[in-house]
């Protein structure tokens, strides 16, 4: 059903379309294993020269389906579910690189994908020069060195809610030779769809607006199929030269623009073992129905909240993409006309202790380690998401020191307005 009906449609119907008899929703493929007749059909299964499931570690029906929606949502060729948007992230940038590669990335990321770049991803010999999304191209391509084999950065930024100028990460990606990744959680393909803007692969934390409802931890990789890996020589050799581990097949030869996903599905799955549950996937097909229902929504009442944020004494600072005094506001204009997405992040006067006290003293906005779903809810990144970071880290990444994120959900907003007026007045 890939591009051939409206984000709507896709929303509600896409990635499962039954023939007769089968059943109407997507249903859940609880089995570890898939059955065959004869010893051949699955010898040819295991050298990648038939299609077909075979093992739920590598992939399966229920998560397919989900995976192929999103991939529709987002206009791509390609995509997979991971565990979680962690193993989504470590697989889209693992698929390509290897010990002794490097990697460019926009400093203002969430902080789970600055641990694993700069710590964990180190440990394995993959470097990263974290670089300031709003410099200069000139600037930008400083960091960039013969081994560079990514550029990554977000539509919008957790927490600091940054959009990412992905036409100049684009040009600045392809005129160094990689390909651009864009972790797309906050916008969504319902907001956004960067593979429109340049974008060579797309990355979600499903865990957010996606599943919507704060049920189930996963992730999804999505690929353009745009990149020309064979365009490089060897540089992407693990994509365009013959993988031993499968009898010396070559995946750009083999699949097409299908090369991205099935190697990540046939090598790193089967060797790391990162999938999505089919559970999970179905609880997150779910929330995709409702999508293009609640991003609006989601919207509409943040810009509500940062105005008035805006308009009250107490308050030192706002940023929210979609309003018109935001450093952003044009980047906002531009890639997300319809609306960024519900996060915004504010400071108080009295800096850290008031922002504290005024999160503690929140009754219908909750403190939880979530963001980006249903329910209205609160955190304070220096001191929880972000709190291995240093100073310095926390100021690169985009994170004050007083930063309050602050998810709107889809309750009524006059409530959820009540709620903070309430907080403020309590100190
Ligand atoms: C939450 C989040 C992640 C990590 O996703 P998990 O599902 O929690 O592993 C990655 N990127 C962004 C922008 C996020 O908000």
């Amino acid at each position: 059903m890939n591009n051939k009906f409206k984000t709507s449609t896709i929303c509600i119907q896409g990635g499962w379309e039954p023939k007769k008899g089968e059943p109407r929703v997507l249903p859940i493929y609880q089995s570890t294993t898939f059955k065959y007749d004869t010893s051949e059909q699955m010898a040819k299964l295991f050298d990648l020269e038939e299609p077909g499931y075979f093992y739920t570690r590598l992939n399966n029906p229920t998560t397919d389906a989900v995976a192929s929606k999103i991939c529709a949502l987002e206009g791509g060729v390609a995509g997979l579910l991971t565990a979680s948007g962690q193993a989504a992230t470590f697989f889209a940038v693992l698929n390509i690189c290897e010990s002794g590669d490097h990697i460019v990335s926009a400093s203002t990321i969430y902080g789970g994908t600055y641990n694993l770049f700069s710590v964990t991803l180190a440990k394995m010999g993959i470097e990263v020069t974290f670089v300031d999304q709003d410099s200069t191209e000139e600037e930008i391509q400083k960091a960039f060195k013969p081994n560079t084999k990514v550029m990554f950065g977000e539509t919008i930024s957790n927490p600091g809610v940054q959009v990412l100028d992905i036409e100049k990460f684009s040009r600045i990606a392809h005129s160094n030779g990689v390909p651009l990744i864009v972790d797309n959680t906050f916008a969504t393909p319902i907001n956004c769809r960067p593979f429109e803007w340049g974008a060579d692969i797309v990355t979600h934390s499903t865990t957010k607006y996606m599943d919507g409802h704060a049920t189930s931890v996963g992730g999804a990789i999505i690929d353009s199929g745009n990149f020309d890996w064979n365009a490089y020589g060897e540089k992407f050799h693990g994509l365009t030269c013959p993988d031993p581990s499968y009898h010396g097949l070559t995946y750009t030869k083999a699949f097409g623009k299908a090369a991205y996903i099935t190697k990540a599905t046939v090598q790193l799955m089967r060797d790391l073992g990162s999938t999505q549950s089919p559970q999970n996937a179905f609880l997150l097909n779910l929330g995709l129905e409702t999508l293009h229902l609640r991003m609006p929504r989601h919207c509409e009442n943040a810009l509500k909240v940062a105005k008035y944020l805006s308009n009250n004494p107490a308050v030192a600072w706002v940023n929210y993409p979609d309003l018109e005094t935001d450093k952003y506001n044009a980047l906002a204009k531009k890639y997300l006309p319809n609306g960024s997405c519900g996060v915004l992040s504010f400071g108080l006067k009295g800096g850290r202790e008031a922002s504290l006290k005024f999160i503690d003293n929140l009754k219908l906005t909750a403190i939880v380690t979530h963001v980006a779903d249903a329910r209205t809810s609160v955190l304070h990144p220096a001191s929880h998401t972000h709190r291995q970071l240093t100073d310095e880290q926390l100021l690169a990444a985009g994170v004050a020191p007083d930063l309050i994120r602050f998810s709107t959900g889809i309750e009524d907003v006059d409530d959820i307005i009540d709620d903070i007026q309430q907080a403020l007045d309590a100190k």
